[in-house]
């Protein structure tokens, strides 16, 4: 015993027997930290360890056990803590033993690991916050010099002045084709990669070298810039000497008169000396600072070694991939730190509800991944997205602000939509970017067609420009009836899109990809003509309607749009009080005080205001008060889950009473079963509109049902 006795000393450990009588005899030395927390302590004298701690008592119960039947080598204790005479703190834990028939305890002082690895921690979690400061600065230089080369390039400045701007900038900087060839790069691109000089695009373009290194990361990177939008992030880049560095980009779209992408400005930093982390830092940050999640990084190793898995067992993974709705906007609303709670408080919602098994992950931004390994079938797939959507949606509250925030969520499965971690993820990607498109608060299987939903959307852009003028859109129009009394009929007028080759397109498609060029201008302008037309022609027939619009945000924003409403209402003749515009909530949020003016003028002279898809975006009621609003319509999210979801119910009677008091009426969209109309009824709502009672009609049906309305029951 004695050997073991001088290792114990040596390791810093205090053995002791444990006799019958609770009498707990020292088999070594007293180690230093030992006499610490107690002074008279004497080897081979009996210590009362039960007083000394009483965490040890509940210990000894197990200890018994223990050495009556020893399952195991050893029972651990679990650590605790006391306090010393000097006030400091031990970590402490108790070992029970059997060793020839003899109960020993063995107690360990782990005070000094804990501080070791707590400040290793500190100190790596101050590298990552530093790093992450780093970073910023370095990415406000970088979009602060793409956005001057933006916009000189916008206004055509000569070549050759841009290239004096960039020649000697510390970033190397290229601008290029869309295609990736060369119009102009400077000397610190050079002297990274061996490129070919200005205006020689026979070498390979680091573009697409740049492109298919990100692609790993960043899957949707050609889905970015192909739809012109502004791309960031950063990845591992190989020399041509075939040594490695991390690399910093950022590309931005230059976009010509037409809408096109003309330029691809590029930015890009060697961050290599950022990136080399201990192994401990390695560990801190894999996790996202804000949210405490697992990082992107973190991520895709999680999501490579579990395919790997699933390719070796024969078993399924599915990735889910959720994205906050209009996030960008809600941020803009808030400040920074609220932000950061909307996010964290999304993700302990979200890391609440899926199993301990599956791995969530916190992307960056308002993005998050879900990687469920499975062998269960599609069904529980689809009940697992339909749950996160339905915890992001719950009310929450941020700045004393009750806000409604959904998100969009993709879905893509392994082995079955992708053989590999990049492939699976670019599939998510298109899956929520297809959900988006159709309408926030969706998910979307990957489906073979998305990708040619994808192509879909280029046509679009591509073919709506000549639907005016090739007579190939056209409007119908949708009545609302009226809860209470009222002296018109009230119908929204709803575009539709004939293609030629591709038929009806909806203009949940169109609509989006027209608003975000000018060509929402063009069309609205023409719906406008062509509902107060109509609306005219309704009324030489005796059949006195409303006709509401709809109106983008950015059609408001066009400084002639007041003068263009009185133009046409003075054209065609249709008298103000006939014409309502429908805005929606959250573009009416965006700039609020220009949409102010442009409302109150029109309203003015009769036309009225009604907010649309309200209750998605902010619903503090709060700013309702000041706004210039006739009516409010309520999000069909709200409607269709009543009567099942309370929540819904409750908010939707809210909205009708304030919007009561503050003498505005309520429109009800989306209504589709008796019993939401029964509800609806019952809380007061003024108006619904939905499938239940009309779909969207050709003008020509209007007439009948005017002339019947006075004897339509609606009524089971
Ligand atoms: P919105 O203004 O909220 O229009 C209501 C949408 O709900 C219409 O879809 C309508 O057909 C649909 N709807 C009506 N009742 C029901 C129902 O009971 N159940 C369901 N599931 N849907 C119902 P639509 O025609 O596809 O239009 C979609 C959106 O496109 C519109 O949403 C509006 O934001 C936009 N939009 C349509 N026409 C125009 C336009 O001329 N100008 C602009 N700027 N946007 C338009
Ligand atoms: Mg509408
Ligand atoms: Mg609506």
């Amino acid at each position: 015993m004695s050997l073991f006795a001088k290792l114990f000393s040596d390791m810093g450990l205090l053995a002791v027997e444990c006799r019958p009588g609770n009498r707990f005899v020292p088999l070594n030395d007293i180690p230093a930290w030992f006499h610490q927390l107690c002074s008279d302590a004497y080897p081979g004298e009996p210590l009362d360890l039960p007083a000394l701690f009483p965490f040890i008592e509940h210990f000894l119960q197990d200890a018994e056990a223990f050495w009556q039947q020893p399952a195991g080598a050893r029972l651990g204790s679990g650590v605790w803590t006391e306090l010393d005479g000097q006030g400091k703190q031990h970590q402490l834990e108790a070992y029970a033993l059997l060793y020839q028939q003899i109960r020993i305890l063995l107690l360990v002082d782990l005070t000094q690991t804990f501080d070791a690895r707590h400040q290793v921690y500190q100190r790596a979690r101050e590298i990552a916050l530093a790093q992450e400061k780093l970073v910023a600065a370095l990415q406000r230089e970088q979009r602060k010099l793409q956005l001057k080369l933006q916009e000189m390039l916008t206004r055509n400045a000569p070549l050759s002045n841009i290239a004096e701007r960039i020649q000697h900038h510390a970033s190397a900087v290229m601008v290029c084709k869309p295609d990736g060839s060369v119009e102009l790069l400077n000397q610190a691109l050079m002297d990274i990669y061996p490129v070919a000089a200005a205006g020689d695009a026979s070498g390979p373009s680091v573009l697409n070298q740049w492109v298919r290194e990100a692609e790993t990361l960043y899957p949707e990177i050609h889905r970015v810039i192909d739809t012109g939008a502004w791309w960031e992030g950063e990845f591992e880049s190989t020399l041509p000497d075939g040594t490695h560095k991390w690399v910093r980009l950022m590309i931005g779209p230059v976009l010509d008169e037409q809408q096109q992408v003309s330029h691809l400005v590029c930015v890009a930093n060697d961050i290599s000396g950022l990136r080399e982390p201990s192994v401990e830092l390695e560990r801190v940050t894999d996790y996202d600072l804000t949210t405490q999640l697992p990082n992107r990084r973190h991520f895709w190793r999680v999501l490579t070694r579990e395919i790997d898995a699933c390719r070796a067992s024969g078993d399924k993974l599915a990735l889910l991939y959720l994205d906050v709705d209009n996030f960008k906007r809600i941020n803009d609303n808030f400040d920074h730190q609220a932000g950061d709670q909307l996010l964290t408080t999304l993700s302990s919602r979200l890391a609440r509800n899926v199993k301990k098994t599956d791995f969530i992950a916190h992307l960056g931004g308002d993005e998050f991944a879900v990687v469920l390994r499975t062998d269960r079938r599609q069904l529980d797939v689809n009940a697992v997205a339909e749950r996160l959507l339905g915890v992001v949606r719950q009310p929450l509250t941020v700045d004393s602000q009750t806000l409604h925030v959904t998100a969009s969520l993709g879905v893509a499965c392994f082995p079955d939509h992708a053989a590999d971690a990049a492939a699976l993820m670019k599939h998510a990607d298109l899956a929520m970017y297809h959900a988006k498109q159709m309408g926030r608060n969706h998910y979307q299987l990957f489906t073979r067609d998305l990708d040619d939903a994808f192509l879909h959307r280029v046509i679009v852009q591509k073919d709506l420009g000549n639907a005016i003028t090739h007579q190939e859109l056209r409007l119908v129009y949708q009545p609302q009836i009226c809860i209470g009394d009222d002296a018109f009929l009230r119908l929204e007028a709803l575009l539709r899109w004939q293609h030629p080759e591709r038929g009806l397109i909806s203009p949940g498609v169109f609509i989006p990809v027209a608003e975000e060029s000018d060509l929402i201008n063009q069309l609205g302008r023409w719906v406008l003509e062509q509902a107060c037309t109509q609306a005219r022609a309704f009324l030489d027939r005796k059949v006195p309607v409303v006709m509401a619009v709809n109106v983008s945000a950015r059609q408001i924003r066009a400084s002639d749009f007041v003068a263009h409403v009185l133009m046409v209402l003075e054209q065609t003749g249709l008298p103000p009080a006939q014409l309502e515009l429908e805005i929606t909530e959250t573009a009416l949020l965006e700039d609020r005080e220009t949409y102010s003016q442009a409302l109150r003028q029109l309203r003015e002279i009769g036309v009225s205001i009604a907010l649309d898809d309200f209750g998605s975006g902010f619903s503090s009621l709060n700013y309702l008060k000041n706004l210039p609003v006739d009516r409010l319509k309520i999000d069909q999210v709200f409607i269709q889950e009543i009567p099942h979801n309370e929540e819904s119910k409750a908010i939707t009677a809210t909205i009708v009473k304030l919007a009561h008091e503050l003498r505005m009426k309520v429109v009800a969209e989306g209504v589709e079963t008796w019993e939401q109309l029964r509800f609806l009824r019952e809380i007061g709502c003024d108006y619904a509109q939905g499938f239940l009672l009309f779909k969207p009609l050709p003008a020509d049906e209007i007439d009948a049902i005017y002339r019947n309305l006075s004897s339509l029951r609606f009524e089971p």
